[in-house]
């Protein structure tokens, strides 16, 4: 381990002043908020002289394969060799949209071991402490709404452009559920009304994201739906697929994004829950959400060796299918009490 340098801001706006070797990596399996806040701020930095480059641990969704500057995203499981020299002779390293180096999933020992200066930028609960600056805030909506921020904190805001503007309005638009969690204030609004102002086409954006679903992932929606279950007394909402199911109907990357939300859609639940058998891991892959005080980050922080945020979290269980849901529901009827 290197030693940890401590900057300030104004050390990190100098540092910037000058074109450096730049690397933007955000956290694995990468959704709408963190490919839009890396290739935001990528084209910001383009703009700025910097030599950049968004590296991705690995594979996102076709939905998100418009942004522009797409084409130059570099997956670090598909293409190693190249991720791996650009790190190499990287300056400085922004991570994005994640807390813990951890969270980069087949990136983590590269970023670990390399010696670039690392800035984060994150409104993930508790981050870790291994960025030389961290700009951390979890009351913010979105990472995107950071890099936002972080431009205008820069005295750059007029740099943000279409290309910066659209990338940033998928991060906003994807974290906040077009815009109803209750992360989105009246701030978040008049960054969307700049961005719509200088030409981003909001409604063409959500219909690239939304409205691309292929037939096969609205069947898998029916079988999702179909194995929902109600555990009245704990308010609480499940769905299971397994990894039979999702063959079924040959998932791709991004299928199962969101089912979750139906759980918690239903009247009364405050905490939902989906199961996601991945034989090829061999882990069932939890999603967990939440409505009003139940703290679900805490929940996938104590039994499922996960985290995320108060309302949205995530994790993994290392057991079946079955046991999973079985321990899930033992679990929730400890906490029938807090979820009134
Ligand atoms: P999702 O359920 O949509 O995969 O994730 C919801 C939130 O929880 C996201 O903010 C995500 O970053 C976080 N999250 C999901 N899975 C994990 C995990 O395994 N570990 C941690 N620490 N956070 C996770
Ligand atoms: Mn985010």
């Amino acid at each position: 381990m290197f030693l940890m340098k401590s900057l300030t801001f104004n050390d990190v706006k100098s540092l910037l002043q000058s074109p450096k070797n730049i690397v933007v990596v955000c956290h694995v399996n990468p959704d709408g908020d963190a490919i839009g806040s890396s290739l935001g701020l990528y084209h910001y930095l383009i703009q700025k002289g910097h030599v950049a480059n968004v590296i991705v641990p690995n594979d996102y969704p076709n939905f998100l394969k418009w942004i522009p500057g797409t084409s130059s995203v570099i997956q670090f499981e598909k293409n190693t060799k190249k991720a791996q020299k650009k790190l190499d002779v990287a300056d400085l390293v922004f991570t994005l949209d994640f807390n813990a180096l951890q969270r980069s999933g087949p990136m983590q020992k590269v970023l670990t071991e390399n010696t670039a200066l690392k800035i984060m930028i994150d409104h993930h609960q508790q981050p870790d402490n291994y960025a030389a600056y961290t700009y951390s805030d979890v009351n913010m909506c979105s990472t995107a709404e950071m890099v936002y921020n972080f431009i205008d904190q820069l005295g750059d805001i007029d740099l943000i452009n279409k290309a910066i503007g659209s990338a940033l309005y998928t991060g906003i638009m994807t974290d906040t559920a077009s815009f109803r969690f209750p992360k989105t204030t009246s701030t978040t609004h008049r960054i969307v009304a700049h961005l719509i102002e200088i030409g981003v086409e909001h409604s063409e954006i959500h219909s690239k994201v939304y409205d691309a679903n292929r037939y096969e992932r609205i069947k898998l929606l029916g079988t999702a739906l179909n194995n929902l279950n109600v555990i009245a007394p704990s308010h609480t909402a499940y769905i299971t697929l397994s990894q039979k199911e999702l063959d079924k109907i040959g998932q791709q990357k991004g299928d199962t994004e969101g089912l979750v939300n139906y759980g918690l859609s239903i009247k009364g639940v405050k905490l939902a829950a989906i199961f996601i058998e991945n034989k090829e891991e061999g882990i069932i892959k939890i999603s967990l959400r939440s409505k009003g005080d139940f703290d679900v980050n805490l929940l996938a922080r104590e039994h499922f060796s996960g985290g995320g945020h108060k309302n949205a979290a995530g994790g993994k269980s290392m057991l079946s299918l079955e046991k999973t849901v079985e321990e899930f529901k033992k679990l929730v009827k400890t906490l029938a009490s807090k979820l009134k």
